[in-house]
């Protein structure tokens, strides 16, 4: 048996380490886990609501079309068209990876570096060149560089916005001045898996540019700020030539029932989430002050994490585990995700052997 060698680098998800160790030292109950950027808190009492209402219909197929979380998708998005706009997923990793089915290959997809690992994963598997450009020396995704990377090969350009792990961003304008300047043969996907935490007024979700531009497309989860992470699913907004063509490659009930009720459940409560949100922003200030005033260096986030730049270890040893930054592309620092508030005041607490 042979396989394509171009997944030879693939090498298997290597999960935050939960470790053993750790575990063994704590308690498994004496630590708290800040490791991946999910909510610490539940689904909305809503979304529980209506998981509870859809249990006794799982022995039936669930609606192929998603209809009701494309309705809630579109009136959270005004001018987005609930079947001809809305792009639904497993996952926005699923919707990252049925856009990058749609390109021509042989091709190459272009994203800033480091970021998110699913984006080499899913180009390699697709048989797409992976070209990665580097962040500026402030962390942040650098247009101008993306620009000029780009060439006839270039299919795709992803951009994590807000950008996981650094917590950078650009703004609505600068993606707007981006986009006008690149190819309109080049699909741009912009990952906007936090932009509910983003507190810069100066930063907006693109949705309108996506309905105004064929080729942008924005990328969104109920992971993060819906706190449904364990539910998987995602969303998109699109035009109407992109959304079609990615319906057609995606999987007929990819979104489970109850991904689909709890998902449309807690859009509809969006401002709950909005307070949510909210309370995240405002646990960010509290924890950036906190690496401040221990001298450590951070990357001022947007996200629901702060990058810093110290090894896992202090943290660890206060039984709170975060994201360690060797695989992330950040050797010596640390991904520290935002959680309730007795755990940031662990993530704090923790500084007093730095
Ligand atoms: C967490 C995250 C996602 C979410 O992925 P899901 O498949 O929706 O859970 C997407 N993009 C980035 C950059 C993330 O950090």
């Amino acid at each position: 048996m042979r396989f394509r060698t171009e997944l030879d680098p693939l090498a298997p998800y290597k999960p935050p380490r939960m470790s053993q160790e750790a575990a063994a030292e704590h308690g498994t109950d004496g630590y708290v886990k800040l490791t991946s950027n999910e909510l610490s808190f539940g689904p909305l009492p809503e979304a529980e609501a209506a998981l509870a209402e859809a249990i006794p219909r799982a022995n039936r197929y669930p609606d192929r079309h998603a209809g009701a979380l494309r309705e809630a998708v579109a009136a959270a998005n005004p001018g987005a068209d609930p079947m001809r706009n809305v792009l639904v997923g497993n996952g926005s990793s699923e919707v990252l990876f049925n856009l990058l089915q749609l390109v021509e290959k042989p091709g190459e997809v272009i994203f800033p570096w480091p970021s998110f690992s699913l984006y080499v994963a899913i180009g390699i598997t697709l048989g797409l060149q992976t070209t990665k450009v580097p962040l500026t020396d402030r962390h942040a995704a650098k247009p101008e560089a993306l620009l000029s990377a780009v060439t006839d090969g270039t299919r795709a350009v992803i951009i994590s916005n807000p950008n996981n792990p650094t917590g950078t961003y650009l703004t609505l304008d600068e993606v707007g001045t981006f986009a006008d300047a690149l190819p309109d043969n080049v699909l741009l996907i912009l990952d906007e898996a936090y932009q509910e935490f983003v507190s810069d007024p100066a930063y907006a979700g693109s949705h309108v540019l996506t309905l105004e531009m064929e080729n942008v497309v924005c990328v969104r989860t109920f992971s993060k700020a819906h706190g449904l992470a364990g539910f998987r699913a995602g969303y998109g907004i699109a035009g109407q030539r992109v959304a079609d063509y990615v319906e057609r490659v995606r999987f007929p009930f990819s979104v489970n029932l109850a991904a689909q009720v709890a998902a449309s459940a807690s859009m509809r409560t969006r401002d709950k989430i909005e307070a949510r949100a909210e309370f995240v922003i405002r646990e960010r200030e509290r924890v950036q002050e906190a690496f401040r005033a221990a001298g450590l260096n951070y990357v001022p986030s947007q996200g629901n994490f702060v990058l810093v730049q110290t090894g896992p270890e202090i943290f660890e040893q206060a039984g709170v585990l975060v994201r360690e930054g060797d695989p992330l592309g950040y050797p010596g620092w640390s991904r520290v995700t935002i959680g309730d508030s007795g755990e940031n005041d662990r993530v704090i607490g923790a500084l007093g052997g730095v």
